[in-house]
């Protein structure tokens, strides 16, 4: 694969950045995963507002001199001969080990494979989740509304989860309200039909797909809430479900051990995601 490394396009075998980058030293550094289906970028300007959010937060500049990511993201797919394509755009505060933010240049990375969604058996059965002890970031902490390239926090959260034989881990805020999936959002049908997200304010990553699927549900008919709740609201949940850029929606079929609902793929899951695969040909959510 040709990756994207500080202005040039290069083999994977020669992508090298500085071991004193501060991106490698402290995970100081933002990211996107993006999506090209049909050699089209998926939801570019959605992505692209969460990076600057995301820089914003940590107050490192993207303002200065770089490139276009979006003129990045099509020579990529160019060199790698991909239509169907995972990247992951890295920005890092730039090379410095001490405590000096000034006159850093921010180093620009980016990575392609090519993409290869769960099969569709999988989609059928469901995964298996796990509610974790390790919790979210609370907001004051590592706002986790900023998508830092500092995942300790979710790799930890994905550990335990494999761990104890689940394929996702869920985790709750210091609260104990649900917050997220260590690397998706999460979303259940309540008793009463209505679709269920933990409310933003809970402290979690504005999910791309997240904010999709709550408009094409409301566009659908579907009453959607924002909530803040405790386990017990999954413990009961006709339907869960996990969304993200890579997996778009994703039955949960077990949840700690204990089937969910019918214990296979929830109806409300299989309808969303074939609204939000309607939404890959549309010319205004590609670039
Ligand atoms: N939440 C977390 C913690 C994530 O890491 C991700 C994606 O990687 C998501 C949610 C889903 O976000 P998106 O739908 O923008 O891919």
């Amino acid at each position: 694969m040709i990756f994207y490394v500080r202005g040039r396009f290069v083999p994977e075998r020669e992508s090298l950045v500085s071991v004193l980058d501060r991106g490698f030293l402290f995970g100081d550094s933002v990211y996107e995963t993006v999506r090209a289906h049909r050699g089209r970028v998926l939801f570019w300007r959605d992505h692209q507002a969460r990076l600057t959010h995301s820089a914003e937060g940590l107050g490192i500049p993207l303002h200065g001199a770089h490139p276009d990511p979006l003129e990045i993201l099509h020579e990529l797919l160019s060199r790698n001969g991909l239509e169907e394509a995972r990247m992951r755009i890295i920005v890092t505060r730039g090379v410095g080990a001490g405590y000096q933010f000034a006159g850093l240049e921010p180093t620009w990375v980016v990575t392609c494979e090519r993409f290869e969604p769960p099969s569709e058996e999988v989609y059928a059965n469901g995964v298996n989740v796990a509610i974790v002890g390790v919790a979210r970031h609370a907001v004051a902490s590592l706002n986790p509304e900023i998508k830092s390239s500092n995942l300790l926090n979710n790799i930890l959260a994905r550990r335990e989860a494999m761990a104890a034989g689940a394929d996702e881990g869920i985790l709750l805020n210091p609260e104990g309200l649900v917050a997220e999936g260590a690397h998706s959002n999460v979303f259940w049908v309540a008793r009463d039909g209505s679709l269920c997200t933990p409310a933003l304010s809970v402290g979690i990553l504005p999910g791309v797909t997240r904010m999709k699927m709550i408009a094409i549900a409301r566009a659908d008919g579907i009453v959607v809430r924002e909530v803040h709740e405790r386990r017990e609201a999954l413990e009961k949940a006709a339907e869960i479900f996990l969304t993200s850029t890579s997996w778009e929606a994703l039955s949960a079929a077990r949840l700690n051990g204990r089937p969910v609902g019918s214990g296979r793929r929830g109806e409300i899951a299989r309808r969303l995601r074939e609204r939000l695969r309607g939404l890959y040909g549309r010319e205004e959510e590609t670039a």
